[in-house]
């Protein structure tokens, strides 16, 4: 078949020829339809410190995705050949203290799909039965195609009580506005996004955010007098892995504020921890979906309140992946979804 491969430890990722994968008795093999880019390829493209520390040569990349079922193994019996789904690109252990606990989401052991082993930028996909997740036919393929980070953004934004509340999400990338858009679509009193990048502010405001901040030259105190607000923002979304961004967001949070983390910082940063401990803040670390409540609440919100569409800014043929990579790495795409 014909795959996406990190064959060489340098820049780049070239299309290859390799084996269909073998699936054991609980695997389910997936015919991608829809492949999307995500960050985390672009650093593998890139080949930064992360992916060289990480990812073994050569892999077949890629994990967010639709496609079909083609071939079950003897042990499955919940999924069948024909059905359309997509699926959690993190793979848990079964047997730590959390996965027994049905914490999977905090296992220690996670694997990733497309960074610790075979993924979804491939003709098929070999994914344990447990991490496969049926698509409703009123979801379209290309929804279901960035259900991995809309599903970070749904876990974030979801972590806290948002109904009624001032949100603050830092961080206009495709999930800082999935993020916004899921804390308007659920009832929060108002939505700020903030940003730096033109590119990013004009894709939120069109998506219809709320209130769209230009973090290099508006202030948020500003922003809080024009939107009436006299106390402080009550949740936080950090969703652009700045430090800046970081500490400007807890200067605005009222007292006893919460903050939900996802972005990631490149390197570790100073915060004032005085300004946690008076305001009385909790602050609490996201890393991927919870399994399985996100897909659960997710899909749901897709079916309902939540329109995501208008984040896809290019539809390109597989053969065009490297025009993908490169609309992701300047920052002029919105999410990049690939036709098989
Ligand atoms: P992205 O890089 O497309 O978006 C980040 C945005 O933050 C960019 O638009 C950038 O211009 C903006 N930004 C930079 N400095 C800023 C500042 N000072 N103020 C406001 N905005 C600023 O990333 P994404 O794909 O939308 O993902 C969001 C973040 O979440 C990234 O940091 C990514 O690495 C991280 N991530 C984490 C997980 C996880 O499981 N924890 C999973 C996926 C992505
Ligand atoms: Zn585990």
């Amino acid at each position: 078949m014909r795959a996406l491969v990190k064959a060489k430890a340098e820049p780049g990722i070239w299309m290859e020829r390799v084996p269909v994968p073998e699936i054991g008795p609980n695997d389910v093999l997936i015919k991608v339809r829809k492949s999307a880019i995500c960050g985390t390829d672009v650093h593998i493209y890139t080949w930064d410190e992360w992916a060289q520390k990480t990812v073994p040569v050569p892999l077949v990349t890629g994990h967010e995705f639709v496609g079909e079922v083609v071939d079950v193994g003897q042990a499955v019996s919940e999924y069948r050949v024909g059905q359309r789904v997509s699926g959690e690109g993190h793979i848990v252990c079964g047997h730590c203290r959390n996965c027994r606990a049905g914490r999977g989401h905090l296992c220690r052991n996670t694997l990733g799909v497309g960074v610790n082993r075979p993924g979804s930028f491939a003709e098929y996909l070999s994914l344990p039965q447990h991490n496969v997740v049926a698509i409703p036919d009123d979801v379209p393929d290309e929804i279901a195609a960035i259900f991995d980070p809309l599903g970070n953004a749904v876990h974030t934004a979801l972590s806290f009580d948002l109904v009624g509340e001032d949100v603050l999400v830092t961080g206009a990338g495709p999930i800082g506005i999935m993020g916004a858009l899921v804390a308007q679509a659920v009832g929060a009193r108002k939505v700020v996004i903030t940003d730096i990048n033109p590119v990013r502010l004009a894709l939120a405001r069109k998506l219809g955010v709320h209130h769209v901040v230009d973090a290099s030259a508006e202030k948020l105190a500003d922003v809080m007098d024009e939107e009436h607000m006299k106390e402080g923002f009550d949740v936080g979304l950090e969703m652009s892995g700045s430090a800046i961004a970081f500490r400007d967001m807890i200067e605005v949070m009222n007292n006893g504020g919460k903050i939900a983390i996802l972005g990631i910082a490149p390197t570790a940063f100073e915060i004032d921890w005085n300004k946690v401990i008076f305001k009385m803040l909790t602050l609490k670390g996201i890393y991927g979906r919870e399994m399985f409540e996100t897909w659960y609440k997710m899909i749901a919100l897709v079916q309902g309140p939540l329109d995501v569409s208008g984040l896809i800014t290019h539809r390109i043929g597989i053969d065009d992946y490297r025009d993908g990579f490169e609309a992701m790495r300047d920052g002029s795409a919105g999410k990049v979804v690939m036709d098989w």
